[in-house]
């Protein structure tokens, strides 16, 4: 038990591996969790929290640990700072009361919320006029004649605030929370991002990440990378759309020149292969640096950003048939819960670890 009062058994077993780490120190080249570490001698709430977030799990540390089981100390950093890891996205969560509904069930709530809306939008049309939702539409202003615009934009437009508002909500606390306030400034955040983006602590020292055996290598940071940046170049689409729309008045569909496309068939490919190899790395990962505890939305996150590709890759192939409709529906489906899903599971992971990182960077500054 921990000298200072932590919230939980995942958060005094942090402390507890931290503090046999600080006495050994044998890991301190892996990663920027062991240099952090070694800043502290006793670790509070906040300090395990940005540790647990700082860890990339590479699963280095376990294999080159002398004290991992069958050992006594029984240390395996990599399990427990991710058990912490997972709690922290509950516990930084806003508003809180709506964490737990995604917690353990994520991926069939999410589903749930994704069926729902994609069955009412098809009811609704098809109620109206089937001829809608089942002929085929060609032309600017063809996905319009399923939704209006403005309806579009309301509903889109009021979930993705929402989840923008309870993401920034969350992350403020976690900065305070964890120390991090006052480490902000223009070359902290770039050393930061050039970590993030390069995603260089999911190295383990070097050679790369522990899969499904000891032999490290960089699948899992190739996969993370497709995700991430299949992700920004889906969100450039989007935003050029906006522009297009709003400044020029040009509606969608696009040609498959228009940088539209261009960006939106490219960051859909990254989504559909960087979100498949992750969750197959993550299949075949040895059992002994999985954390048991898993939650539901970590596979929702996957499977919703995959879902997402797949159904607007497929809006793309076969928007001048009459698959658009039921198509249309399903995609925007998926995107509201995907939208919906944001600040209670696994995207929040990104934004906690650029917050570590930030304070990480801002440590390593100091004299
Ligand atoms: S993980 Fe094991 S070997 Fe590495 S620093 Fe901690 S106790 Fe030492
Ligand atoms: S990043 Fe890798 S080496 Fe560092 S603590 Fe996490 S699992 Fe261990």
């Amino acid at each position: 038990m921990s000298l200072i009062e932590l919230a939980s058994g995942k958060a005094e077993e942090v402390a507890r591996v931290m503090g046999i780490c600080n006495a050994c120190r044998y890991c301190e080249g892996l990663c920027a969790v062991f240099p952090a570490m070694e800043k502290r001698r006793v670790f509070d709430q906040g300090d395990v929290d940005y540790l647990a977030n700082l860890c990339h799990n590479c699963g280095a540390c376990y294999h080159d640990c002398q004290y991992a089981p069958p050992h006594e100390f029984g240390v395996n950093a990599p399990v427990a700072l991710a058990e912490l890891r997972e709690e922290s996205y509950q516990r930084y969560a806003w508003p809180a009361a709506l964490a737990p509904l995604f917690e353990k069930n994520g991926l069939w709530i999410t589903l749930l919320a994704a069926l729902s809306v994609a069955g009412f939008i098809a009811g609704f049309v098809a109620w109206h006029d089937p001829a809608v939702l089942f002929d085929p539409h060609v032309g600017q202003g063809a996905f319009y004649r399923l939704m209006p615009h403005n309806a579009m934009v309301t509903v889109f437009g009021t979930v993705f605030l929402f989840a923008l508002l309870a993401m920034a909500m969350s992350l403020r606390r976690f900065w305070v929370e964890t120390g991090a306030q006052g480490s902000l400034d223009g070359t902290t955040l770039w050393q930061a991002m050039k970590d993030a983006g390069r995603l260089r602590y999911l190295d383990g020292g070097g050679p790369g990440c522990m899969n499904s055996d000891e032999k490290p290598d960089d699948t899992r940071r190739l996969y993370h990378h497709l995700t991430f940046y299949g992700f920004l170049l889906c969100f450039a689409s989007t935003s050029t759309a906006t522009v297009f729309h709003y400044g020029f008045g040009w509606e969608a569909p696009y040609s498959w020149y228009s940088p539209v496309k261009i960006f939106g068939v490219l960051g859909g490919i990254g989504l559909l292969i960087g979100p498949w190899g992750l969750a197959v790395a993550k299949a075949k990962r040895a059992q002994a640096v999985k954390s048991a505890s898993a939650s539901g939305m970590d596979t929702a996150f996957l499977v919703m950003l995959f879902l997402t590709s797949l159904t607007g890759l497929a809006l793309y192939l076969l928007r001048e048939t009459p698959a658009m409709g039921l198509l249309l529906a399903a995609h925007l489906g998926i995107v509201f819960a995907l939208f919906l899903s944001f600040p209670y599971g696994k995207f929040v992971h990104g934004l906690y670890r650029f917050a570590a990182l930030v304070r990480h960077a801002a440590e390593e500054r100091k004299p």
